[in-house]
């Protein structure tokens, strides 16, 4: 209807025009991007799209060369459970001691800074773990440079080391594995990089690309080489940002202390934060009273690469919420209002993430690449025969890629991993796992489960070309 009037045409005009691409629309419905632009052209109209995000002050400026300089890496520590990555994280929060600084990090924040001997530092965010890695990601936050994988020496690659595996590399997230608990009689190092070599992940030391060190988390013994090895991928990867501008961010978490108010903590990305800024994080706002860093220390500017938990905000903002400095507090205001307005018209919204059924109109728009599959079966047998069969449908025109295949229940953290991905996840023989539905539900991804073959392959084959039948 808000289409139509624009257009001066009546809606059921609109209506039928969706009609024609296989959509069924309501007056009230709203349309994605793709659908609004073609329906406006066949009008004569072209669509120019202004992002919700980008008003006037926030559209992020080019940076000139010039002013880039080399950031610190921001960190996540991932790993299937008991293989230490709590330990980890603890013992370098405890043994790091900044230059003049006695003493480990005492306060929890969510993430802290540590500066390495040489004097290079390293982000680390505080809350371990693929699945709250990807939960960010689902948000639209990518903040994570380099993940470090650990996986203990006296247990084997475990079903959530391979889970962590895809999300790092589904991100594009460069890998560092830290071989731990060598301090045990028990670890086997080099069964564990055999092992590695078996699903193709050559690490250094065996004529591979990927970084990979031994370590104790309980001891230290490797720590060190590990970040340095950290560092080195840091330096491949270049990371840069200007210093010299106003601040921007992700929150990585947020609180309500009763005595102090609401307490977040942001990753400043680029820029510089400083006491006295107005900052606009997800739908609140506020003006920055005091900041502090992981050792509990009064700070008055926050750099590329910092963490520093703030006082100020009229809200908690969620984990993963862009942060942006604006001009005057009446604008924050402003646009935190228009966010809240916005969500909300968002929830009645129609389906963002990837059906079956969408695939067919995506690639009827001529606007679909790539269709991401996470598959899940009951034996390795059933989950390789898929794999093969599914790669076998790509096309000049649209590949497949499976983000992640692995036997067992569909879980909560595949749903994530299809929510930041795009992707459509498939299980075989087995069926979502606690509270996997619901939140497939929620985030709306398309989850189907087959036992028949033959069934799923030509599920997907019907789908890519563009004749699936809705499903029942
Ligand atoms: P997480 O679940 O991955 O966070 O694992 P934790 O850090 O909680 O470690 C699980 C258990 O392994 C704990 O009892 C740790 O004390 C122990 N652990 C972790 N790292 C080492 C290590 O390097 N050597 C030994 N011997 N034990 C370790």
């Amino acid at each position: 209807n808000e289409v139509a009037t624009m257009m001066d045409v009546p809606s059921t005009k609109i209506i039928g025009a969706c009609m024609s691409l296989g959509i069924m629309m309501t007056m009230n419905q709203r349309l994605d991007a793709e659908t609004l632009s073609i329906v406006a052209e066949e009008f004569g109209y072209e669509v120019e799209f202004v992002s919700a995000e980008i008003e006037e002050s926030i559209q992020e400026v080019e940076d000139n060369p010039e002013d880039l300089v080399t950031r610190a890496p921001i960190v996540t520590v991932m790993g299937h459970v008991d293989h230490g990555k709590t330990s980890l994280l603890d013992y370098i929060r405890k043994e790091n001691v900044i230059a003049g600084e006695s003493g480990g990090i005492t306060q929890h924040i969510g993430a802290y800074g540590v500066k390495l001997e040489n004097g290079q530092k390293i982000a680390f965010l505080d809350t371990p773990g693929h699945e709250a890695f990807t939960a960010m990601r689902a948000r639209g936050a990518q903040v994570t440079d380099i993940a470090i994988i650990v996986i203990a020496a006296d247990d084997d690659i475990m079903p959530q080391t391979k889970e962590a595996i895809s999300h790092a590399q589904a991100a594009g997230v460069p890998i560092v594995f830290a071989i731990n608990k060598i301090d045990k009689p028990t670890a086997n190092p080099d069964n564990i990089k055999t092992k590695l070599a078996a699903m193709n992940l050559l690490v250094e030391d065996w004529g591979g690309k990927i970084q990979s060190h031994d370590i104790s988390a309980k001891t230290g013994l490797g720590v060190n080489e590990l970040l340095e090895k950290v560092l080195l991928e840091s330096e491949l990867l270049d990371l840069k940002a200007n210093p010299n501008k106003i601040a921007n961010g992700t929150v990585v978490e947020a609180f309500l202390d009763k005595g102090r108010g609401y307490v977040s903590t942001i990753l400043v990305q680029a820029g510089t934060l400083k006491i006295g800024d107005y900052v606009l994080a997800g739908k609140n706002s506020g003006k920055v009273k005091a900041m502090h860093d992981e050792r509990g220390n009064k700070v008055k500017e926050a750099g590329p690469s910092t963490p520093v938990s703030i006082l100020g905000l009229d809200g908690a903002p969620q984990a993963g919420d862009k942060f942006n400095v604006l001009e005057d507090e009446r604008e924050a205001k402003q646009i935190a209002a228009k966010r809240t307005q916005l969500k909300r018209e968002q929830d009645v919204r129609t389906t963002k993430n990837l059906t079956l059924a969408e695939i067919g109109r995506r690639i009827a728009l001529g606007t679909f690449k790539e269709l991401n599959i996470i598959l899940k079966g009951d034996v390795d047998g059933s989950v390789e025969a898929l794999t093969d069969s599914f790669q076998k449908l790509s096309t000049e025109e649209i590949q497949v890629n499976i983000l992640h295949k692995a036997v067992g229940a569909i879980t909560e953290s595949d749903v994530l991993l299809a929510s930041a991905s795009d992707a459509i996840i498939i299980g075989f023989n087995v069926r979502p796992a606690g509270n996997a539905r619901q939140l497939a539900d929620k985030e709306e991804i398309d989850v189907r489960t087959y036992s028949i073959i033959y069934d799923a392959i030509n599920d997907l084959k019907d789908a890519m070309e563009g004749m699936l039948s809705p499903e029942m």
